[in-house]
């Protein structure tokens, strides 16, 4: 996995949103790290 860098324009330039735990299953669940990029605004998540 690569850490830290947007899957879109791979900028390193991420704010961290929120770190939460996302419900995949009713069983299983993961916890994700949530960026947005500086760069083209996306958002995304990230597993820990
Ligand atoms: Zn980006």
């Amino acid at each position: 996995m690569q850490a830290g860098k947007c899957p879109r324009c791979s900028s390193t330039k991420l704010a961290k949103l929120a770190e939460t735990t996302l419900q995949l299953t009713k069983s299983r669940a993961v916890k994700v790290v949530v960026y947005e990029c500086a760069d083209c605004k996306l958002i995304f998540y990230e597993g820990l």
